[in-house]
């Protein structure tokens, strides 16, 4: 069975690439691999020099092969368009987060572009026959007045979050060979998933916002994989943003649209552009209940939801204040998981207990119950914590440079912690966790006062100084001061929406200033000197099921400052590959062929 797909793949790229005349990819090439398609497979066969007649005559299947090729061709189209389709209709029951976060770019002499300004929105789509979003924000003033007053009037036009979440099908009403015209261009690995590449152009008179630029199509179920260009033609007085969209392969036979990097903008001398972002897009929470409860047995628990209590007898007054907490905690980390904004108990959460354990230890700090952590799935830079459950954001875990910057931020939650700071009580009534998702962030909120905040930053220091990481507070300091540095310009990624925010209204840093102050001075031309990181680059998240883990990527070395970005919005690049890996998927030598033309 497996020869048998094998071999169709092979000679569909073979007759592929022959119609197609294409030079592009001219390593690994093999004239042998065809040869032998039929017996066993020696892909390490060195390729011999090519002898035109000799072939031909050794393989009969070269001459049907070239009259075959356009119907193998047209039949790659329309595999992909039927795949489409068919994602389009897997995903229509789906209501999946979407969240971008957006800056706006100046041109800084030292740094190249930087952040000016920054905006931040999160919504819930229906992937329904017509795409439609909510927004967990639109109710918050700042947000329209951003999106009013900020974006449309500096550049007069108007932006709407709905814009990008379109941008996760090439074209949700009409892809069809009726309105796109489909030109193959090459075969390129994107990851270990080897690819066929087309360019899609819509065709004359095909209508308004109709998809404009190049489409990765994988080789066995022919998925569209990956998306790039824009939306054509352009509206008067209006725009399509450009856009590069990614799709992992995280369910059998789909590949599920998770990441769009938009950027638009020229920084050349003279460009007329006044226009300049970039964009980051994610998609995740495909698999979570569309609010109803009809399946809740089945449906995933928090796994500490158990009865903990060793004794035998009613609670003591203390121990029933003890477990009133406890339940509020669970009723809240529980809720906010159903809600798609908290990731479940992972892999992160092991990394992040390890260093609390490492301050709890160090310190020797008794709590009578554990301290657990928790992955916002989220962008904005927040911390809060709800009862013993420290949660840290994606976004925050991205930036931070080490682990004992990772220390510095829990340090303070775990302060609250220790100096029973403790909010949220009032969550161990049910009837709280019952409001829409939406809405999570009216319902729920866990801010300190000035006073408990003061207390805990002194208590964090303290219990810093006493760990492992007192000799490492050298790096956490430059973060801090990078942090306020940038501020100014990070507005939506500093704008905490469930626990205290690293700033003030005034952009000024607020949390733990007294490291800020102290240690070595911020150099941006010091190479070695890297005191916060891009967005994106730790925390993977797993768009179907919102698991996340670390990233593997290996260091790349930094030759400017202006390789540094601190805080700053790139380009996606996720290694694609595919779910069931057999050990021996991607090994296959690339199956290009030196056809004989004539
Ligand atoms: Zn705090």
């Amino acid at each position: 069975m497996r020869t048998w797909k094998w071999m169709l793949t092979a000679f569909l790229l073979v007759t592929l690439s022959a119609m197609a005349q294409q030079s592009a990819d001219q390593s690994s090439t093999s004239s042998a691999v065809q040869a032998n398609a039929a017996g066993s497979q020696t892909a390490t066969t060195p390729a011999p020099t090519t002898q035109p007649a000799a072939s031909q005559a050794a393989n009969p299947a070269a001459g049907s092969a070239s009259t075959a090729a356009p119907t193998t061709m047209d039949q790659v189209v329309d595999r992909s368009i039927v795949r489409e389709h068919a994602l389009m209709d897997m995903l229509k029951t789906r209501t999946p987060l979407v969240e971008t976060y957006l800056q706006n770019l100046k041109s800084d002499q030292k740094l190249g572009p930087v952040p000016s300004e920054d905006h931040y929105f999160l919504g819930r789509l229906d992937l329904g026959e017509a795409v439609d979003r909510r927004d967990y924000l639109s109710k918050d003033e700042s947000f329209e007045k951003n999106l009013l007053g900020g974006v449309s009037k500096l550049f007069k036009f108007e932006y709407k979050p709905m814009g990008f979440s379109w941008m996760i099908f090439a074209d949700r009403e009409d892809f069809d060979r009726g309105h796109y015209g489909f030109k193959y261009v090459r075969r390129e690995f994107l990851g270990d998933v080897r690819c066929l590449v087309f360019d899609v152009t819509p065709k004359k008179d095909a209508g308004k916002g109709r998809f404009l630029g190049r489409i990765w199509v994988e080789d066995q179920d022919y998925n569209i994989v990956r998306l790039n260009g824009t939306y054509a033609p352009r509206p008067k007085n209006a725009m399509y943003f450009h856009m590069d969209s990614w799709r992992l392969n995280l369910i059998p036979g789909y590949w599920v649209p998770a990441y769009i990097y938009s950027e638009e903008g020229d920084f050349s001398y003279g460009a007329k552009d006044k226009m300049a972002f970039k964009a980051q897009s994610r998609i995740w929470g495909y698999d979570l209940k569309k609010g109803g409860k009809e399946d809740e047995l089945t449906s995933l628990r928090v796994d500490s939801v158990k009865d903990e209590t060793p004794s035998t007898t009613d609670a003591s007054p203390l121990e029933a204040q003890r477990q009133w907490q406890q339940q509020a905690e669970d009723n809240v980390v529980e809720r906010l998981q159903e809600s798609g904004l908290v990731a479940p108990d992972g892999e992160v959460d092991k990394v992040l207990q390890t260093v609390v354990n490492n301050l709890i230890v160090t310190n020797n700090i008794d709590l009578p119950r554990p301290v657990r952590t928790r992955v916002m799935i989220t962008s904005p830079l927040e911390t809060f914590s709800v009862g013993n459950t420290i949660v840290v954001s994606r976004g925050l875990i991205d930036v931070l440079p080490d682990e004992a910057s990772l220390a510095m931020v829990l340090s303070h939650e775990l302060a609250h912690i220790v100096l029973g700071h403790n909010l949220g009580s009032k969550f161990a009534f049910n009837d709280r966790m019952l409001f829409s998702d939406e809405s999570t962030y009216n319902n729920f909120g866990f801010r300190h006062n000035p006073d408990e905040e003061t207390a805990a930053d002194a208590k964090a220091m303290e219990l810093l100084k006493n760990s492992p990481y007192a000799q490492k507070l050298d790096v956490p300091s430059l973060f801090l001061k990078e942090l306020s540095e940038r501020a100014p310009s990070l507005n939506a990624l500093l704008t905490a929406h469930l626990g205290n925010s690293f700033t003030n209204d005034k952009g000024q840093l607020v949390r733990l200033s007294a490291l800020a102050t102290s240690g070595p001075a911020l150099d941006a031309n010091k190479l070695d000197q890297i005191a916060a990181l891009p967005m994106g680059g730790r925390v993977k998240l797993n768009a179907w099921n919102d698991r996340v883990e670390l990233t593997k990527s290996a260091p790349v070395a930094i030759t400017s400052a202006r390789d540094k970005m601190p805080f700053e919005v790139t380009p996606f690049f996720p290694r694609l590959s595919r779910l069931t890996s057999d050990g021996n998927t991607g090994n296959a030598t690339s199956a290009s062929n030196t056809a004989p033309s004539n």
